[in-house]
């Protein structure tokens, strides 16, 4: 007997947009891929000057990569102290659970950038946004709380504005706060493309961003693979986090192990979300002409995973020839050491 299995591909950027002034935003949640149960993510752009309104999210934190364009991001701290942030391509961002923040586009193209929440059941409606909050506020404590007149109070939205066209704000902009003496990162920032890869020469590089590199980020950590043509991912598991990919360019095939027997494999493109479960088997596999390139998000602070090879490799060739009903000559050829990405063959 078999059982349904799920779909582990998600066609995010096949989805009908939410419009806005200058926004498109696309999200999936486990209420559109039922597969997703830990983590759900956002594509969205922005046209210049646009902005995501301030907003907080009461059930997830939020931890973006910038896939092109350049934004601004401010962030409310409940301690008390607050952030004025400017991120560029290959930048990440990390907001704790419930702090208010808000995204504006800057520069002169659109800002297009991936938003991935810690919570499958993310939605809009655990999504505060601050129009909504005051357009449902009695005007009499608006205006105490606001210190404006009734009067200034009755032209404020009348509803959530969600995306607000404004002009791009620029270092010279006399109404943006002061800019931050150049950083390598900050507090909320962390230059993901910038930093040194893991190499494997033919197979594919891994860029990864945890707690460690990146300390306000404690309940998540992301990876950036670029996988050559013909390349592979190889097998292996996290033991401690769901995985979910944005699939930015290039073709691919993706596989998730779910034990008795069952394995879900599925082609993705460019635009594609993919999901592999806490603990379950999979691999990526660059099945296109070009580069593969995948954003990967973890609902755990910290990257660890088990590769197939450094398990085989760590095993006496004794326990091998016996697990696997194999001469000594075929065990010999299996792997010593830890692959990550392999090769394809030309
Ligand atoms: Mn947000
Ligand atoms: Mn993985």
């Amino acid at each position: 007997m078999t059982k349904a299995l799920p779909s582990f591909r998600y066609r995010l950027e096949q989805k009908e947009p939410r419009l806005g002034p200058g926004g498109i935003t696309r999200g999936a949640s486990v209420h559109d891929f039922p597969a997703s149960i830990g983590i759900a993510g956002v594509s969205m752009r922005l046209q210049p000057g646009a902005m995501r309104e301030m907003h907080w999210h009461a059930n997830a934190a939020e931890w973006a990569y910038v896939i092109s364009g350049s934004c601004r991001t401010t962030v409310l701290h409940p301690d008390g102290g607050s952030a004025t942030n400017d991120f560029y391509a290959g930048d990440v961002w990390y907001f704790p659970r419930g702090w208010g923040h808000a995204i504006q586009a800057t520069g002169t193209g659109e800002c297009h950038f991936i938003l991935i929440f810690d919570n499958g059941d993310f939605s809009e409606d655990h999504t505060f946004s601050v129009t909504d909050w005051m357009s449902r506020t009695p005007p009499t404590i608006l205006a105490q709380s606001l210190g404006l007149s009734l009067e200034e109070v009755a032209r404020l939205p009348k509803g959530e504005v969600y995306f607000a066209q404004g002009t791009p704000a620029t270092d010279q902009s006399p109404l943006s706060t002061p800019h931050e003496a150049p950083a390598l990162s900050a507090m909320h920032r962390y230059p993901l493309s910038a930093q040194e890869p893991r190499r494997v020469p033919g197979g594919g590089l891994q860029r990864t961003v945890t707690a460690r590199e990146f300390p306000i980020s404690q309940t998540m950590a992301g990876s950036l693979l670029e996988i050559e043509p013909g390349g592979l991912r190889e097998l292996h598991w996290h033991p401690a986090a769901d995985e979910w990919q944005y699939y930015i360019e290039g073709s691919a095939e993706m596989s998730v192990f779910l034990a008795e027997g069952s394995v879900v494999t599925e082609q993705f493109e460019a635009g594609d979300v993919g999901y592999a479960p806490m603990g379950s088997g999979h691999y990526i596999k660059n099945t296109g002409a070009g580069v593969l390139k995948v954003l990967i998000g973890f609902n755990h602070p910290h990257y660890q995973s088990n590769e197939l090879s450094a398990w085989l490799a760590s095993n006496p060739d004794d326990i091998l020839r016996a697990n696997l009903g194999q001469p000594q000559e075929v065990v010999a050829k299996l792997p010593k050491e830890s692959h990550f990405f392999l090769r394809g063959k030309a």
